[in-house]
């Protein structure tokens, strides 16, 4: 698929590389700042926060290490459901460090709050959050989010690592699907 059919396909665009950028500036002003003197690790879960670990961490205005995750969630069609399987672990041990999970996007939260509960019980120092986008739903489970960058409409949203099948991950902006791309 090439890049105007990747563009056609797009209902609206909901937010811009520019806004998107303006934003993870931003956020790493402030994590930069509220991390001063603590050990930072930045744990990004694959693959949908590739886009925004390597936008966020080039932003910050000094060198912070990096670990990654991949887990499965398992759930009915779009829906996940909080149970999770760890298909990659991380490379680190986090013992007294400072994790800041890095995501792209929050929805129901389930699969985010046991990825907190997990990193927590490996006795990291603290475990915050720090999510491009958050969706409505979030609010139902009591997970503590303390960085995000958008709160968007309930609708499935692709690009900036989001995707659609696997599609749509290297669009540039973030935006919604046209109906003609689900048929
Ligand atoms: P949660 O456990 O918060 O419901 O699930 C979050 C995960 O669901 C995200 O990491 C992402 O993989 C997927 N997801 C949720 N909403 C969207 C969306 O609007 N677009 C895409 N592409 N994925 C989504
Ligand atoms: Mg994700
Ligand atoms: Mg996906």
């Amino acid at each position: 698929m090439d890049t105007e059919q990747m563009g056609a396909d797009l209902e609206k665009v909901l937010l811009t590389q520019e806004q998107i950028w303006e934003r993870l500036d931003e956020l790493a002003e402030q994590i930069w700042a509220d991390y001063a003197g603590k050990d930072l690790l930045l744990v990004g879960v694959l693959k949908g926060a590739v886009l925004v670990m390597a936008d966020l961490m080039r932003a910050l205005p000094g060198s912070v290490p990096m670990d990654w995750m991949a887990i499965s969630s398992y759930g009915s069609g779009t829906k996940s459901s909080g149970v999770v399987r760890i298909l990659k672990d991380l490379d680190t041990d986090i013992t007294d460090k400072h994790v800041l999970i890095v995501e792209d996007i929050v929805d129901s939260g389930l699969t985010l709050s046991w990825i907190k509960a997990n990193l927590a019980s490996r006795r990291a120092a603290s475990v915050e959050v720090c999510t491009l986008l958050r969706k409505p739903d979030a609010a139902k489970v009591e997970v503590d989010v303390k960085y995000v960058g958008f709160d968007i409409p309930n609708e499935f949203v692709v690009g900036y690592g989001l995707d659609y099948a696997e599609q749509y991950r290297n669009l540039r902006c973030v935006g919604t699907l046209a109906p003609h791309v689900y048929s």
